[in-house]
């Protein structure tokens, strides 16, 4: 009974591990669904999967990060290194009050 209650354990731990990882890099609130993994490993499994990203959150972080910025015309998220936005065509290298980043 020993080896299989540890052998389970793991396999929970790992998949706990990975819910707990898909929803942060999704921009959920991991702390959550690692409680909800805990409980409901299978279904917060499934679930985590099939859930859409949260495009809001995973922007703020590319803008906090420095990978990202917001293009002050048109407030959509573009790259750090892009000097056009590819939403509407905003030129940033003739902003001079872009922050540094
Ligand atoms: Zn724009």
């Amino acid at each position: 009974m020993g080896t299989i209650t540890v052998g389970w354990l793991l396999i929970l731990f790992i998949i706990v591990g990975i819910v707990t990882y898909v929803a942060d890099k999704k921009g959920k609130v991991a702390p959550l669904w690692f409680i909800y993994a805990l409980f409901l490993t299978p279904i917060a499994f499934i679930h985590v999967l099939l859930t859409s990203p949260n495009v809001r959150e995973l922007e703020q972080r590319a803008i906090e990060s420095g990978k990202s910025k917001k293009c002050p015309k048109c407030a959509e998220v573009v790259r750090k290194e892009a000097n056009v936005c590819r939403f509407c065509g905003h030129d940033f290298t003739r902003n001079p009050n872009m922050p540094p980043s």
